[in-house]
C-alpha cells in the first residue's frame, strides 16, 4: 500500500514511523497510508528551511515572483490530476474540486504581483535632508496548518504569499487527505523553487506542537476548527510567535419576505449542499422573517431538493458527494436525530441515504429541518453536513440579533430587494464577510479572508493585502545625508521640524 510522506529539502519520503490509514469516503475503503511525521522528522525540515532561507530572503522579488508565474502553469497544466487526487481522499466532485483549484490559483496570480506588493512607502525630505522609508521584510521560517475541507485551496493562501515575501515554509496539511496538497508541493521544485524554501510534514498532534514550539519558527498560519484554532494561536503566542487561527463557523442566510424566493432557494440549495456542507463558508441556516417567507421557502427548498444528485466524486453529474469520514457521518446523523429529539420537523431526512453500488460510502443525504430554534443544539454546533435548518422570526431585528449572539461570525447573507435593509445590515452585522443576494462570499484573492468573533484568532487575515501584511514585518529607516561642510550640533531636546 502507498504511505504519502513529507517533502523535505526537495526529497519526498516517509520516516519510516507511524502511519494512519487514509479512506476514499466515495467507497468506505482504506486507500493509502500517510506517515505521522515524528519530532525529529519536522526539527528536519525546520533545519532544512532555515538553511534555505538566507539565499531566498536575498533573491529579488522579481526572481521569486517568476517561480510563481511557473507555478501557476504547472497546477493548470496537472489540474485533472490534482481534482482526481482531491476526489479520491475528500469525496468531492470534480466540478467542485476544479473550482476549489482554480480559487487556489487565483491566490497564486496574486501572489506574482511581489515586486509591486513589496515596494514599500517612501518619504523624501521629512526634514531637510533627511529621508525616511518603511521596507517589509520576511519573518524567515514561517509554518501553516491546514484543514481537510480544502486541501489545495487552503494551503494556497498562504504559502505562494510566504515564499515570495522571501520567507520558507512548513506546511502541515490535514492528514485525511494530505495526497493532492503534496502533489502540489511537489510541482514548486519543477517551477525552479530552490530546495529547503516549502517543505511539507504529514502528521498531528505532534507534529503540530513542534512547529508550534520551536523558536526558529517565526509564524503559524491555521485554518481548522475552533477547538483547535483557539489552541493553536495560545500556543504558538506564548512561544513569542506571529499567529493568525482561522476557525469554524455557522453562517445564516436572513430571508427577507420581499426576496426573490425561486432565486434564494436556488442559492441556497448550492451553498448549504456543495462540497456536502464541508465549507467554512457553507450556509447552513436559514432565518425566514415571517411565517410567509418561512412557509415559501420551505415548500419551495423541499421541492428543489428532491432534484439533488448525490454520489461517488468521479461522477460529474453528482451535485455532491460523500462526507469525509465514517466517524463524521455518524456526527451530522447525530445532529440530526437531536434536532428531531429537541422539537425541529425533519422536512427532508438525509439519514438514509443510498447510494447504489457505494453502500459503504460515507453518504449524508441532503437534510432540511424547519422550527428549529437557537436553544438546540443543533443550532449552536458546527454540523459541518448537508443539513439546512431554518428558524423562524419576526423582525430583520430579531434575525440581525441571533446572527450576533452566534459564537461563530465567519460569513453572513441577505436575500432581499431592498437596498436600505441590505445596507443597514452589512453596516450593522457582526460578522466579517457579507453577501448581499450572494450566498458564499468567500473574498477574491485580491481582498483578505477572515470571520469574526470564535471564527478568527489574531489580527490579519489570511491572503490579499493581510497575507502580505502577515507574513512580512514592517522597517522603517529614517536617513541623513548632510550636505558637504554642514553639521548639526547634538540636540537634547526630542527631533521636531519647528
Ligand atoms: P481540525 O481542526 O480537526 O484540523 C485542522 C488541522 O489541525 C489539521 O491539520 C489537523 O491535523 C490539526 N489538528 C487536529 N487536532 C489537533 C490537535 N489536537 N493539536 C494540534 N493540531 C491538531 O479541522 P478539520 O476537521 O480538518 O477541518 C474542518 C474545520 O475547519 C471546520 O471547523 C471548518 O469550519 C474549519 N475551516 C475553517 C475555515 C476558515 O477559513 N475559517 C476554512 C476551512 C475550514
Amino acid at each position: 500500500m502507498i504511505t504519502v510522506g513529507h517533502l523535505i529539502n526537495g526529497q519526498t519520503s516517509a520516516d519510516g514511523g507511524r502511519t494512519q490509514d487514509i479512506y476514499n469516503p466515495s467507497t468506505g475503503a482504506v486507500s493509502k497510508q500517510v506517515a505521522l511525521a515524528s519530532k525529529i522528522t519536522v526539527e528536519h525540515a525546520i533545519a532544512a528551511a532555515t538553511a534555505a532561507y538566507p539565499s531566498w530572503r536575498n533573491t529579488p522579488a522579481i526572481k521569486r515572483a517568476r517561480v510563481m508565474f511557473k507555478f501557476k502553469d504547472l497546477l493548470e497544466q496537472n489540474a485533472e490530476k490534482i481534482c482526481a487526487l482531491i476526489g479520491e481522499e475528500h469525496g468531492k466532485i470534480s466540478h467542485d474540486a476544479a473550482g476549489e483549484l482554480q480559487r487556489g490559483i487565483e491566490n497564486v496570480e496574486y501572489a506574482c504581483c511581489a515586486p509591486e506588493l513589496l515596494k514599500g512607502e517612501h518619504s523624501k525630505n521629512v526634514a531637510p535632508n533627511i529621508d525616511s522609508w518603511s521596507e517589509f521584510q520576511p519573518l524567515g521560517v514561517v509554518a501553516g496548518i491546514t484543514p481537510f475541507n480544502f486541501p489545495a485551496m487552503v494551503p494556497l493562501w498562504m504559502y505562494p504569499m510566504a515564499i515570495v515575501c522571501g520567507n520558507c515554509f512548513i506546511l502541515k496539511p490535514s492528514e485525511r487527505d494530505p495526497s493532492s496538497t503534496l502533489f502540489i508541493a511537489e510541482l514548486l521544485k519543477e517551477a525552479g523553487l530552490p530546495d529547503g524554501v516549502m517543505n511539507v510534514v504529514n502528521g498531528d498532534k505532534e507534529a503540530v506542537d513542534v512547529l508550534l514550539t520551536d523558536e526558529r519558527i517565526k509564524a503559524v498560519s491555521f485554518v481548522g476548527s475552533t477547538p483547535i484554532a483557539e489552541y493553536i494561536y495560545e500556543t504558538a503566542s506564548a512561544h513569542g510567535k506571529r499567529c493568525q487561527a482561522l476557525g469554524g463557523a455557522k453562517n445564516h442566510a436572513i430571508i427577507m419576505p420581499d426576496a426573490d424566493m425561486d432565486n434564494a432557494v436556488a442559492q441556497l440549495l448550492g451553498a448549504a449542499f456543495g462540497s456536502s456542507g464541508e465549507r467554512c463558508m457553507a450556509l447552513s441556516v436559514a432565518v425566514a422573517v415571517g411565517d410567509e417567507a418561512a412557509d415559501q421557502l420551505v415548500a419551495k427548498m423541499s421541492e428543489a431538493m428532491k432534484t439533488l444528485k448525490i454520489g461517488p466524486c468521479h461522477d460529474a453529474d453528482n451535485d455532491f458527494g460523500p462526507v469525509i469520514t465514517k466517524q463524521h457521518q455518524q456526527k451530522v446523523f447525530s445532529y440530526i436525530d437531536s434536532a428531531e429529539q429537541q422539537g425541529a420537523n425533519i422536512v427532508v431526512d438525509g439519514r438514509n441515504p443510498s447510494v447504489k453500488g457505494y453502500e459503504d460510502g460515507f453518504y449524508v443525504g441532503g437534510t432540511l429541518i424547519d422550527r428549529v430554534t437557537a436553544q438546540m443544539d443543533s443550532y449552536s454546533a458546527e454540523i459541518f453536513g448537508p443539513v439546512l435548518q431554518v428558524l423562524r422570526v419576526n423582525t430583520m431585528q430579531e434575525a440581525m440579533d441571533l446572527i450576533d449572539a452566534h459564537e461563530y461570525g465567519n460569513g453572513t447573507c441577505i436575500f432581499t430587494r431592498d437596498g436600505e435593509a441590505a445596507r443597514y445590515f452589512s453596516d450593522h452585522i457582526q460578522v466579517g464577510m457579507v453577501g448581499i443576494n450572494i450566498p458564499l462570499p468567500v473574498p477574491v484573492a485580491y481582498h483578505s479572508f477572515g470571520g469574526w468573533k470564535r471564527s478568527l484568532f489574531g489580527d490579519l487575515h489570511a491572503y490579499g493585502p493581510d497575507g502580505v501584511r502577515f507574513y512580512t514585518k514592517r522597517k522603517t529607516i529614517t536617513q541623513r545625508w548632510p550636505s558637504a561642510g554642514v553639521r548639526e550640533g547634538a540636540q537634547f531636546s526630542m527631533p521636531t521640524l519647528s
